[in-house]
This record gives C-alpha cells, sequence and structure tokens, in this order.
C-alpha cells in the first residue's frame, strides 16, 4: 500500500498514530489452541480458506496503543473464564448444557463486541463483514463505554475430522442470518460465541433470550454442541436443536 507524504496511519477509532498489533483474537487464546503445534488453523467460513499463523491473525493498521489498551480487561477476562471453564463448570440438563459462574458479565461481553468489530473493521481478513449501522453501535460500546451490548449465547463445540479431534481451530466471525438479519458467529477456544447486534426478534427462539441468554448473566448456561464432524457442520440447525432442547428442559 502506498501512503502519501504526511498520510500516516490512523487509529480507526481516534485517529491517533501510534499504531499497536491488535490481535483479531486474543493473543494468549491463539497460544493455548496451537500448544506444541506449529501453527494454528485459523479458518474464514465467508473465504472458504485456511490461513496459518503463529498468534493468530493481526493488524496493524486498525488501533492505536491506547484504544488497543481498552480491550484487555476484557481479553483478560475471556482468557480466564475459558481456561478455567473445565474445572468450573458443570454438566446441567443431562449434559446438554454446562452451567458456569461469569461474575464480571459486561467484561465477557466486551470481548465479545471487540472481537466482532475488530474482525469488521479490519483489512486483515479477506472478505469484508458488513455490520452496517451496527458498527458505529459497537465500536461506542466498546470504547467509548456507550453502554451498547449486544445479545449473544455461548455454546461448547470441538472439531473433529475423520472421527479425530482437529487440535485447533478458529474461525473468524461470520454472517449466521438465519437466527437473524443482523446475527453473527465466531469460533475461539473451543466455544462458539452466537452474537446478535439488532433488537429484531430472533428468528431462533432462547438462543438469545431465556436460559441461554448471556449478556448481563452472571450464572451462565452454555450450550453443548459436543464434537462435530468438520464436513458435516450445519451449525445453525444444529444450534436450533440444542437450543430448543435446553428451553424444554428448563421450561421456559
Ligand atoms: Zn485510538
Amino acid at each position: 500500500m502506498m501512503w502519501a507524504s504526511g498520510n500516516a496511519m490512523q487509529c480507526k477509532v481516534c485517529t491517533r498514530s501510534d499504531m499497536a498489533k491488535a490481535h483479531l483474537f486474543p493473543r494468549a487464546l491463539a497460544h493455548d489452541m496451537r500448544r506444541s503445534e506449529r501453527h494454528l488453523h485459523v479458518l474464514d467460513r465467508d473465504a472458504q480458506e485456511v490461513k496459518f499463523s503463529q498468534s493468530g491473525l493481526h493488524d496493524s493498521e486498525l488501533l492505536c496503543a491506547g484504544c488497543e489498551s481498552k480491550l484487555n480487561i476484557g481479553d483478560d477476562y475471556a482468557i480466564r473464564w475459558i481456561r478455567k471453564f473445565e474445572r468450573h463448570a458443570s454438566p446441567i440438563f443431562n449434559g446438554r448444557a454446562y452451567e458456569v459462574l461469569n461474575p464480571h458479565p459486561q467484561r465477557l461481553a466486551l470481548f465479545v463486541s471487540s472481537v466482532l468489530w475488530k474482525c469488521a473493521a479490519s483489512q486483515v481478513t479477506s472478505k469484508d463483514l458488513d455490520l452496517g449501522p451496527w458498527e458505529y453501535q459497537l465500536r461506542n460500546g466498546v470504547f467509548d463505554s456507550s453502554g451498547f451490548e449486544p445479545s449473544f449465547f455461548v455454546a461448547r463445540k470441538r472439531w473433529l475430522v475423520g472421527g479425530k479431534q482437529l487440535g485447533s481451530v478458529a474461525i473468524l466471525p461470520y454472517h449466521a442470518p438465519a437466527w437473524g438479519r443482523r446475527s453473527y458467529a465466531f469460533e475461539i477456544g473451543d466455544f462458539l460465541w452466537g452474537v446478535k447486534l439488532d433488537r429484531r426478534r430472533s428468528h431462533a427462539p432462547g438462543l438469545f433470550d431465556g436460559p441461554l441468554k448471556a449478556t448481563g448473566n452472571t450464572n451462565l448456561i452454555v450450550l453443548n454442541l459436543g464434537e462435530v464432524e468438520i464436513g458435516d457442520d450445519d451449525s445453525v440447525l444444529g444450534i436450533f436443536a440444542a437450543a430448543e432442547a435446553i428451553r424444554c428442559a428448563a421450561g421456559s
């Protein structure tokens, strides 16, 4: 890319020019997933291509150091929450879900919001992720403490290839219109994160409200999607069925 003289790179949020290396997924999660492997596989569902990376994708033309540091509180919280999940979560509803504490729900919402916003605003990903007018709302929620939090749910999911557990897969945010017009999902840390930005009623009752609602919830119910063969993946249908089972079991 060419830059005219005097036209330095600017933060997409505040226009300062002391740029930071903004990781689209927190670097620590990328390292956790990579373990002793040489590379992390980063999938882009829209592009149908796999990128290889050692510490996850990052963008050095997105955020200044000050704005990037505002994301730490959400990232650090999500990293700890994910790392402690195995120890702290209790299976419920015959193993179809887990119950786990989430003492600072705003921090988890910040993590979800910032991952989605960074991926939408970054030029590093192969295809534009269009959040429409909600990109602005999301950005204000992340950087200006506007109070905006998206609706979201969390699901445990592990990938298999040919019946064997696949070590580490992160999937960049993708549009999930089956749940609603402004609905998106991404995967990191053996979890799928489903996000809905608009206020319309979801096409998937029970995913973003009722017992699975993660927004503002200190006692999370996390769907257990089990192990999914990567070739057979139809996340949307599987998640509909699982959410319906939880709704029935919870009587809501
Ligand atoms: Zn900035």
